[in-house]
């Protein structure tokens, strides 16, 4: 084994014809992230520069009936079962409910979820409850209103806490929680943030901090792993391995104090789960990209406006998988970050 690369099994030729999504090695991409939008009203350090980007031109980005139309392909023709709206912040697209209730509409209807810092979730949730929305992940680093400022550079804690209530009012629940925890800003917060979840019902998870942010500042030892996560929540909880097995879910989890309450570890840097991915993903311009990691992306708006038929987008959807690595390759000397940050390509 090289570096993180996982070892793979060979997919026979029927196993690909008749498993949607399949993979060289084994896989099947059932689980696709929908980038709605590269635009955020945040600016997490871990993720985008102060000034924010140069968003991708409005001509460049699918339509509301194009995102449609993709994802019903991909539930119809290719074995989507579950579609999560992410970007950016999907929340500034203001097709979202109208895009999930489309999605909710399809036969078979698949399970559908949102990631969002939850600013405008107050406003929305209900509507979006209403349309159809399954589940939503609420990404939330800190209970502090300055250490939010600090990572966010915004003053918005309090609209983020609202906007997590709004969503468990609304009935969307669980609500999950994703945290980063960064080296000297808020890695001393790890049980203060689990306490602060558990009172309020919510589902955390903590994130290692990935190499795809805008600016090309991660650095490995920097980075919190999850080794250094779980002796922080050890220090405060009693934690034992769920009893479920692990599967394709990034995280793993713990029973906190001997449960039912659970906490989730996503170690996509020190232990990587690509050997059991089954994601894909669709950015906002409607490029297909196999892995969060990947360099190369297939172009599926270019062939919808030139009219391209369901049957052709859905093999240029299927020849995309082809390319998709056996692992992200961090840990290889070799890595090379994407050209798009995780803003761009949904996270
Ligand atoms: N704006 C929404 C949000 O923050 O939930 C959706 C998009 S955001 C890119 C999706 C997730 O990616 C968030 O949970 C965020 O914390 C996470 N994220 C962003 N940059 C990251 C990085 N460099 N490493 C790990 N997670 C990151
Ligand atoms: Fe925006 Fe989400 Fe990136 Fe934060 S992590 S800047 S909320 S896209």
């Amino acid at each position: 084994m090289v570096g993180d690369m996982p070892s793979v099994t060979p997919v026979t030729a029927a196993t690909q014809a008749s498993a949607g999504l399949a993979d060289r090695h084994g896989r099947v991409a059932t689980d696709l992230r929908v980038s709605l939008t590269d635009r955020c009203n945040l600016r997490c350090s871990y993720c985008m520069p102060a000034e924010g980007l140069d968003w991708m031109p409005t001509a460049e980005v699918l339509t509301d009936d194009e995102v449609v139309r993709l994802v019903r392909i991909g539930v119809e023709s290719l074995g989507i079962t579950e579609v999560r709206f992410t970007g950016g912040e999907p929340l500034l697209r203001r097709g979202l409910p109208a895009i999930i209730d489309a999605v909710a509409g399809l036969d078979p209807r698949p399970e559908i979820s949102l990631t969002t810092n939850a600013l405008g979730l107050t406003r929305t949730a209900e509507a979006l409850a209403a349309a159809g929305l399954d589940r939503v992940n609420v990404s939330l680093d800190t209970i502090r209103p300055e250490t939010f400022a600090r990572i966010t550079r915004r003053d918005r804690l309090h609209d983020v806490l609202d906007g997590m209530a709004a969503a468990q009012a609304a009935g969307i629940t669980p609500v999950k929680v994703n945290a980063v925890l960064l080296r000297g800003v808020n890695d001393d917060q790890a049980p203060e943030l689990l306490e602060y979840c558990l009172a309020h019902g919510y589902q955390l998870r903590f994130i290692e901090q990935m190499p795809l942010d805008a600016q090309h500042d991660w650095h490995r030892g920097e980075m919190v792993t999850a080794e250094e996560i779980f002796a922080a929540l050890e220090s405060a909880f009693v934690l034992t391995a769920a009893e479920e097995p692990r599967g394709s879910a990034p995280a793993e989890r713990f029973l906190v104090d001997g449960g039912p309450a659970t906490v989730g570890v996503i170690a996509s840097v020190t232990r990587p789960f690509c050997g059991a991915c089954d994601r894909v993903r669709l950015t906002a311009d409607g490029q297909v990209r196999n892995c969060l990691f990947a360099r190369e992306e297939s172009d599926l708006r270019t062939a919808l406006r030139a009219g391209a038929d369901d049957g052709e987008i859905a093999e240029r959807w299927r020849a995309a998988m082809m390319t998709k690595l056996p692992g992200h390759g961090i840990n290889d000397p070799s890595f090379l970050q994407p050209a798009r940050p995780m803003s761009a390509i949904g996270g």
